[in-house]
């Protein structure tokens, strides 16, 4: 075979695509299905769409079932889509984003990290510090925020930093100290993968994996991470508009992964007294566009601790399906993100605060 000279003595990398090239456009469409339509009825168009080699992807509702159709676009209009019994309405989903737009399911996905489950009523709080750094760290910060009420851990092992001089996580050693939080506390973790590299190293760990808002568009990334079945968290990336989040979760799902939160994490404005500013129009923009459930972290949003837990109310009065906050022990010490992480003391307060903030808005904590 003959070998490019630039390859030459260097790289044995393949340079064949990864990603078959599509000949054409996709299309989805919503199969919805009569209040009286049966299991067996229903069970033979999901067979039959199937054999025809479309996906199809069945939501239950009170009522209705509704099945999700998606190929190649000349092939789904040469089906007769409409004709089954059981069938109450067939129509096209126009918008550029299509397994996760709203109508693709017609009510809201849950999804399910270690035992939790998100996109309940319960608003679900998730914290720990930006980085793992020690084990003293990272199991006393686990335990206090469990006793305050979070139910999930987070850490970054592998940090996106501005700066190739500052901290940039200590990798694996990162990942095998939130091993042993999770064990200590019983917290399920969510961590940081910044690499298609490292994914199958993060996967052992990771009972969620986090997407960060520098990788939003790191389109290989997103398809890798959609060949797992993990859990994914996606974060808008700063200068993303809530579209451009949608159609990054889109590569997600369009590889069968449909475990996937998406995070409001703040962007980039003319403001410079906060770090970021914190968008919470997406929040009922992104709950009417999407299925998905939706976090919010309000510590990158504002990025600084005094201000924190305010927009942390505000995002669950907004309707967010969980909370994401940066807590850290000794914040004068940590090697990230000091300055906007709360003391455990102030997560305590603000876990309260919640509480009577969800309690307010039909939900709960
Ligand atoms: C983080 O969660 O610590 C982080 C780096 O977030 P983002 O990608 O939103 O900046
Ligand atoms: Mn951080």
């Amino acid at each position: 075979m003959d070998q490019s000279p630039l390859l030459a003595g260097g790289s044995q990398k393949s340079c064949e695509p990864v990603i078959p090239p599509q000949t054409g456009e996709a299309l989805a469409m919503i199969i919805i299905t009569r209040p009286d339509a049966t299991e067996e009825q229903i069970g033979h168009i999901v067979s039959r769409i199937r054999d025809w080699g479309l996906k199809a992807e069945v939501s239950r509702g009170e009522m209705r079932v509704v099945i999700g159709v998606i190929g190649p676009e000349d092939k789904i209009r040469e089906k007769p889509l409409g004709v089954f019994p059981g069938v109450e309405s067939v129509t096209p989903v126009l918008k550029p984003y299509k397994l996760v737009s709203y109508e693709f399911r017609g009510t809201s996905s849950k999804v399910k990290i270690g035992d939790v489950v998100l996109g309940n009523k319960d608003v679900v709080i998730m914290a720990g510090p930006c980085s793992v750094e020690n084990e003293g760290q990272i199991t006393t910060i686990a335990n206090s925020i469990r006793k305050a009420g979070a139910r999930i851990l987070r850490g970054g092992a592998f940090k996106p930093r501005t700066s190739p001089y500052s901290f940039q996580g200590l990798g694996k050693v990162g990942l095998q100290l939130l091993a042993e939080a999770r064990k200590e506390s019983g917290l399920p973790i969510i961590t940081e993968v910044m690499d298609t590299k490292d994914l199958d190293l993060v996967c052992e760990y990771a009972d969620c994996l986090q997407v960060g808002a520098r990788n939003m568009q790191n389109f290989s990334l997103l398809r890798e991470v959609g060949r797992t079945r993990l859990p994914v968290m996606l974060k808008r990336g700063m200068a993303a508009s809530i579209k451009d989040l949608l159609m990054s979760a889109e590569y997600i799902l369009s590889e069968g992964n449909f475990n996937v939160l998406l995070c409001e994490r703040g962007i980039r404005t003319f403001e410079t007294m906060t770090r970021n500013t914190l968008d919470l129009n997406a929040v009922p923009v992104l709950k009417s566009e999407t299925h998905l459930p939706i976090v919010v972290d309000p510590t990158h949003g504002i990025g600084i601790r005094q201000f924190v837990p305010a927009m942390a109310l505000a995002a669950v009065a907004a309707g967010a399906d969980s909370i994401m906050v940066e807590v850290h022990n000794a914040p004068e010490l940590a090697k990230s993100d000091g300055e906007q992480s709360l003391l455990p003391a102030e997560f305590v307060d603000l876990v309260g605060r919640i509480r009577a903030v969800a309690e307010a808005v039909g939900r709960a904590v």
